[in-house]
């Protein structure tokens, strides 16, 4: 879920899913209306993502548009792909996927009406929904993602200096409240939203003025900011903008970055680029999106670059399973630490969320229980019990805003309620999450069958062995003992003995 406007677009067409088999000789996009069409794409290919979006709707009329930029045709292994300018299949090269098939684009048009078992009572749920939105999600509303910045930094978890420290001082620099004096434009809805938490920021004067984007999210502030060391806004925003036309994943761009710089602080790249240089960021990213000089080597992601550059950077390199992190240390999470290694597509933070509960020390489903963020105790229950709540989140394709436990305003009941409104089937929590488990054991034989296995549901040399620099967290470390322990646990409650 990319949350915009592409899915449901997809539903008033006719269609639930869409598979893409095989590969076009030229490129091409698809059409998607009461027919499928394969439609020529050559006058598209080269283009960003905006422009590749323009076009389409200018020659096609009332569609809604997913596409690759350049780095998706350049088969860049963080490639995402593009909708509405500025919502992102972002994680794991989706992107390249696209590319490698030569479709640049996938167009929807539609307009029949959608049929649930229960009109009505749909209804009453939306109105009901609407109001606790208002009550609930008012910050997210006003601010957007980067709301969460302030809280992540005060528990020295915020990734700084390419996972050396755990604080950034100049945060207020950055934060959401700065954004809102001075780049918040507007607010932006994805359908039928009344949360409306996506901001297009524009940057009106100095060096980077006329960059306007939706962003930057959270993910890209610490990405660009803190984790390149770099307290200047404006270029944040343009880094978020090139990204997003060029077509990258921004945390694991924002990552790659970062660990050049460490690189090159540590004189293993000759000066490459360094901390804090933000105007040598921009121009990285395009080379890094058109393959050109170093960048041909960091387009295949933080673990494939450092095992060509070698001389120890391996273990310098921060991934698990070669996805590069969200905006989370483990080290001053420790419920992080297991969600990272055991998420099936590696450091991942959606199919779980667990900073949230670490960080505000809340337990998501049990009032009377507390979560301490240093503690490895209880964390496996708690991952296992958040992975099988959002894995029925991503199958119900809800957004994950509005289902944030102990917030909602979707929870548990409401899932399940909602489930029998819309499809007229009876269902019970107790059997969402027997589903939530069967999706769990089959997302983990893919994994098998495809050679991921125990073995790699671990974490990179970093975070097992040096301490965070400064910071609440200062200090920590995940303890390898502690670790595999917390492990054991997981597939004890996952049965995979
Ligand atoms: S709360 Fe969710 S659905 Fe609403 S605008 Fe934000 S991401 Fe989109």
């Amino acid at each position: 879920n990319c949350g915009g406007f592409f899915g449901p677009y997809l539903k008033f067409a006719g269609y639930d899913a869409l598979i893409v088999k095989g590969k076009s000789k030229k490129p091409v996009y698809i059409l998607i209306d009461e027919t499928v069409e394969i439609k020529d794409a050559s006058h598209l290919w080269g283009k960003d993502t905006f422009e590749t979006e323009d076009t389409i709707k200018a020659d096609e009329g009332k569609v809604q548009v997913l596409s690759i930029g350049p780095a998706g045709e350049n088969l860049v292994r963080f490639a995402c792909i593009t909708h509405n300018k500025g919502r992102q299949f972002g994680r794991s090269g989706a992107g390249a996927v696209m590319g490698s098939k030569n479709l640049k684009a996938i167009a929807v048009r539609g307009d029949k009406r959608v049929e649930v078992a229960d009109p009505d009572a749909l209804e009453k749920f939306r109105n009901e929904l609407n109001e606790k939105i208002k009550e609930r999600l008012a910050a997210l509303s006003e601010y957007g993602t980067p709301q969460m910045a302030g809280l992540i930094n005060s528990s020295g978890s915020l990734p700084t200096r390419y996972w050396t420290e755990g604080y950034f001082d100049r945060l207020e620099n950055i934060s959401a409240e700065t954004m809102k004096k001075r780049i918040y434009k507007r607010k932006k809805a994805c359908f039928a939203c009344s949360v409306a938490c996506g901001k297009v920021s524009k940057v009106e004067e100095g060096f980077y003025s006329g960059t306007e984007v939706e962003g930057p999210e959270y993910e890209t502030l610490y990405a660009f900011g803190p984790l390149c060391d770099n307290d200047n806004l404006e270029s944040i925003v343009k880094a978020n903008e090139v990204c997003d036309k060029l077509g990258m994943d921004t945390i694991s761009a924002g990552n790659i970055l970062a660990f050049v710089m460490e690189c090159s602080e540590k004189g293993i790249l000759d000066k490459v680029l360094e901390f804090g240089d933000h105007s040598g960021m921009i121009h990285l990213l395009y080379k890094v999106a058109y393959r050109k000089d170093i960048g041909n080597t960091l387009a295949e992601g933080v673990k494939k670059a450092a095992s060509v550059i070698g001389k120890g950077t391996e273990r310098i390199a921060v991934h698990v399973k070669g996805l590069e992190p969200p905006g989370f240390d483990p080290r001053g999470l420790k419920g992080v630490a297991l969600a990272y290694a055991v998420s099936p597509r590696g450091a991942c933070h959606v199919r779980h969320l667990a900073h949230r509960p670490n960080v505000t020390g809340t337990h998501p489903f049990d009032s009377k229980k507390k979560i301490d963020r240093l503690s490895y105790d209880d964390q496996p229950e708690l991952i296992k019990k958040l992975e099988d709540f959002y894995t029925i989140v991503d199958s119900m394709i809800l957004c994950k805003f509005i289902t944030l436990p102990t917030v909602g305003p979707i929870l548990w009941d409401d899932m399940a309620n909602l489930y029998q409104i819309v499809t007229g089937i009876p269902t019970d929590v107790k059997k969402l999450i027997f589903i939530s488990e069967r999706i769990n054991d089959l997302v983990r034989l893919i994994n098998i069958r495809e050679g991921v296995v125990r073995a790699d549901d671990t974490l990179p040399y970093r975070f097992m062995n040096t301490p965070l620099k400064n910071g609440a967290s200062r200090g920590e470390i995940v303890e390898k003992r502690k670790f595999e322990r917390m492990l054991d646990r997981y597939y004890e409650l996952r049965g995979w003995g």
